[in-house]
């Protein structure tokens, strides 16, 4: 009746297979070092938009995932889904995802509700890999590479003080920027914008990869597709890689306009949510690159169907979960699993993704991440680490 005969003992990798019943859902709000993110207001600590989230099980296995939003309404969306997880099968990330998505359409679907199920997905597909000693790579379909290049996204400054900006980072070893939002669109300065991408490409060379994100999603974007058109020219003569965000994240016959005209690849779609918001962007051809972001979409499941999706229509998959080391994770395992993804980004500097994890991510002679082949996401959360960042990571961590 299950697949196994009477009396016999299941296999040890049967035996890794039976279900494990998830107990508790811990969030843990991270404040005191947020990354600039660039929006034109200021974000107070206490509404810091990163939050990671723990699921803890009768295993004795956690898993541990990420949700980009302000903490407290992660807190809150954990205490509306703990009904529907408690008890649940921890080792079925897809179905107990969807089981999630399809109970709270009416309170709120794509929203935070989204937002905080992305980080719950992640923790149970680092479950799934630690109970079955598989990375989540593998669990996904398997490993087409065993590294990527990480982009390193920074802020854009004055002209003047980009070398200075990029500096570190390049001597870190990184060998692909993003430069985005600051002052560039934001000071209707078609010189300007120039400047800015000129001195971040001297200060890179010739042989780094750059990409520019104007950041078009920020509070009342000034600019519209002629803008957009004009600089996506402006940006052929720097040999930038693709213009991220060029227009308001709604204005789709725009971004269809653009890709036909553009000299330089489009990208978007970080501000999308659920794999639904995708199908007409990759139908009526707006994007040359979707970029959805795992810790706000709706987790790995969604993200590796939105990947899927994406390949069909011949536009490129790249992920923007950057905002934690748990993130940047998720994007390292998936674009293992995604045959044309070798990219991910990484902020910049931020405390949360360099320095929640017992070994820091190190890049190897050519830029590049190795991708863990470990059990689960392949990284360890240090809860020393972590505590600095969070009110009670005891709680966090114990279940
Ligand atoms: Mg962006």
């Amino acid at each position: 009746m299950h697949g196994r005969i009477d009396g016999a003992e299941p296999t040890k990798q049967a035996k890794a297979l039976m279900p494990i019943r998830i107990t508790a859902i811990r969030v843990a709000p991270l404040q005191g070092e947020s990354p600039q993110g660039g929006w034109s207001h200021e974000i107070d600590e206490k509404d810091s938009v990163h939050a990671l989230i723990a699921i803890h099980t009768d295993a004795g296995i956690s898993g541990y995932g990420s949700a980009f939003t302000n903490g407290r309404l992660v807190e809150a969306a954990a205490g509306v889904l703990e009904p529907l997880l408690i008890g649940e099968n921890a080792l079925e990330p897809d179905r107990v995802s969807e089981k999630l998505h399809q109970n709270t359409f009416w309170m709120g679907r794509g929203g935070s509700l989204t937002h905080a199920i992305s980080g719950i997905d992640i923790a149970l597909w680092d479950i799934l890999g630690k109970a079955t000693g598989l990375s989540v790579g593998r669990l996904l379909g398997g490993r087409y590479r065993d590294r990527a290049k990480p982009y390193c996204s920074l802020l854009m400054d004055r002209p003047e003080r980009m070398a200075e900006v990029i500096a570190p980072h390049y001597e870190q070893g990184f060998r692909a920027f993003k430069i985005g939002w600051g002052p560039f669109g934001r000071r209707d300065s078609a010189k300007l914008d120039e400047a800015i991408v000129r001195a971040a490409r001297d200060a890179i060379g010739d042989d780094a990869h750059l990409f520019v994100d104007a950041g078009a999603s920020d509070a009342f974007w000034p600019n519209g597709l002629k803008w957009a058109l004009n600089t996506a020219q402006m940006l052929k003569d720097y040999g930038v890689g693709w213009f991220e965000e060029p227009l308001k994240p709604d204005a789709i016959d725009d971004f269809i306009a653009l890709r036909r005209a553009s000299p330089v690849a489009i990208a978007g779609g970080e501000v999308l949510t659920r794999r639904q918001s995708y199908t007409p962007w990759l139908v009526r051809g707006a994007f040359d690159i979707v970029q959805p972001d795992v810790t706000k979409v709706g987790g790995l499941s969604e993200q590796r169907r939105i990947a899927w999706m994406a390949q069909e229509f011949g536009v490129r998959y790249v992920g923007h979960g950057w905002n934690t080391a748990l993130g940047l994770a998720a994007d390292l395992q998936l674009a293992a699993a995604i045959s044309d993804c070798d990219l991910v980004e990484y902020i910049g500097g931020s405390a949360y993704v360099d320095r929640l994890t017992r070994a820091p991510f190190s890049l190897d002679a050519d830029g590049c991440l190795a991708i863990p082949d470990l059990p689960g996401l392949g990284i360890e959360l240090d809860p020393d680490h972590v505590a600095r960042y969070t009110p009670d990571a005891k709680r966090f961590f114990a279940g």
